[in-house]
């Protein structure tokens, strides 16, 4: 069985733009300390394995071609600032609202990976800055991690401000 590392994107792995998507490439920006983080993450041996809803997609607003774009270039980026990319990308471009079994916080994305992979769930690990990325780690029996200045945290197993402090538990805490 292998183990992995599940990661949300907007907000963790790049910034968040706050009531947008993020449509093109120029709006693509990382968070600082991710490179750090995911070096760490796949120096250890974790798959690393990108969940994320855009539902941009459903709404019209940008189409699959230019999440592929976007991705394709957050991939060559990471290979050569850290020597590692993505081992999978799962998107949801679902509506929130229309029952998806996909759409965070249900775990169809979760589970389409651990079935291809052979991933032990509870070896594992999640990483978002949404309630809705902590519910779908927890219900599929990874660990969770919140990032952000959320002022309560009533579920998830860790909560840190930043990612530079995931960094620093993950170097201290995960073998
Ligand atoms: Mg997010």
């Amino acid at each position: 069985m292998s183990r992995a590392f599940f990661f949300d994107r907007d907000g963790i792995v790049n910034r968040r733009i706050v009531g947008d998507y993020v449509k093109k490439i120029e709006e693509f920006v990382f968070n600082d300390g991710f490179f750090e983080l995911f070096k760490a993450v796949k120096g250890k041996g974790f798959l690393a394995i990108l969940v994320t809803n855009q539902q941009g997609i459903g709404k019209g607003l940008m189409t699959e071609d230019d999440l592929e774009e976007i991705h394709r270039y957050m991939n060559d980026k990471l290979m050569g600032e850290v020597g590692y990319s993505f081992d999978a990308i799962y998107f949801c471009s679902d509506l929130d609202g229309t029952g998806s079994k996909r759409r965070k916080p249900e775990t169809g994305m979760f589970e389409e990976a651990i079935e291809r992979f052979g991933i032990d769930a509870s070896s594992s690990w999640t990483i978002g800055d949404s309630v809705s990325d902590v519910k779908a780690g927890k219900s599929i029996g990874t660990q969770t991690i919140l990032v952000g200045s959320h002022l309560q945290n009533e579920l998830a197993d860790y909560l840190f401000p930043s990612i530079a402090d995931v960094k620093e538990f993950f170097d201290k805490n995960v073998n």
